[in-house]
């Protein structure tokens, strides 16, 4: 018995199994019932009883390393498929959910791309800004209500310190700084101090832009707008400018383009007018070139300036400005598909 005990010993330490269905023959060849071990147990009872002892504590040993040998192939069976699991690199993809540019984002994009080729670079500047920068330099006299406390968030009570209420003091900063030719656009978040409805909140995006030379004319002015207009809305857009007023610009207009959605026909989104508003324009008033150092003589310009959020209403068709900032996933996620 001794020796058979050895011999089984050795076997259980060179055992191997290269799959579940081997093992579990290895297990029952050693440990069922008719198992080479059980059976040693069974012989047991016809050792001498001075060797009962030692063969007893021999026995048990055999038996519990057979016991661990089967456990520890069964546990490398186990990693080694968990390991096939992960390591699979043909399987299909994992359903990753992938994130969305905000409307907002797509719509800013996309003014940029157009502008920029007919030429125009980007200027961005502070959202903190100055009394110069944002009304005197841009010829706002001293009574315009764009100054009242309604309409401008103050910082700390002090009256020349402010939120900006247009990008146009990036143009003022620009037009100080940089000799002309100027062709630029300036996109940038704005705040206004006005109750937060459907149609308005505190704070709203524009893209204003401003091309400088000399002999810049209105009609240069039409022309990049009307490029602008057929890019974005598609190439049978027609515009029209109606005169308007804006301390800044001289002569100003408003533009309308044909709406998107009836063509021009008439429907309820364009008031059955036909037409939509979307940008404010004008040529620089000389003024403003004076109080930049730029010399009204030699050079003019032209300026515009729209509401990034208007533009993505009219794309996206969108009729609650709140949208843009409530951050709602099921409001964003629809602009999956866009880049
Ligand atoms: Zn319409």
């Amino acid at each position: 018995m001794r020796t058979k005990i050895a011999q089984l010993r050795a076997e259980i330490e060179a055992l191997t199994a290269s799959n579940a269905e081997e093992l579990e023959k290895l297990r029952i060849r050693l440990l069922s019932k008719k198992g080479e071990i059980t059976s040693l147990f069974n012989d047991f009872r016809n050792v001498a009883n001075e060797e009962k002892r030692e063969m007893g504590v021999l026995l048990n040993e055999l038996k519990q390393a057979a016991q661990e040998k089967i456990n520890t192939l069964k546990e490398s069976f186990a990693k080694r498929q968990e390991d096939n699991t992960v390591g699979d690199l043909t399987r299909s993809a994992l359903p990753l959910k992938i994130g969305s540019r905000h409307p907002l984002s797509l719509v800013k994009h996309e003014i940029a791309a157009i502008f920029s080729r007919l030429g125009f670079s980007i200027a961005e500047g502070p959202e903190i800004e100055d009394d110069w920068h944002v009304f005197t330099a841009l010829n706002f006299p001293l009574e315009h209500p764009a100054r009242d406390m309604q309409d401008t968030f103050f910082v700390e009570r002090n009256p020349d310190i402010l939120l900006r209420t247009h990008t146009s003091s990036v143009q003022v900063r620009v037009m100080e700084n940089r000799k002309p030719p100027i062709r630029l656009i300036f996109p940038g978040r704005v705040y206004r101090n006005e109750a937060i409805s459907y149609r308005a909140h505190c704070f709203f995006h524009q893209v204003e832009g401003l091309y400088i030379d000399r002999e810049v004319s209105f009609a240069d002015l039409k022309q990049a707008l009307l490029y602008f207009a057929r890019e974005m809305f598609g190439s049978e857009t027609r515009i029209r400018l109606r005169p308007s007023y804006f301390p800044f610009t001289e002569p100003s207009a408003e533009m309308d383009i044909s709406c998107n959605i009836c063509h021009g026909k008439g429907c309820a989104f364009c008031k059955h007018s036909g037409w939509v508003e979307i940008l404010g324009c004008g040529m620089v008033d000389p003024n403003v070139l004076k109080n930049c150092g730029i010399d009204p003589e030699q050079y003019s310009g032209y300026a515009f300036g729209m509401g990034v959020e208007r533009i993505a209403n009219l794309k996206y068709r969108t009729k609650d400005l709140r949208l843009f900032s409530e951050n709602d996933i099921r409001f964003l996620e629809q602009f999956r598909a866009a880049f």
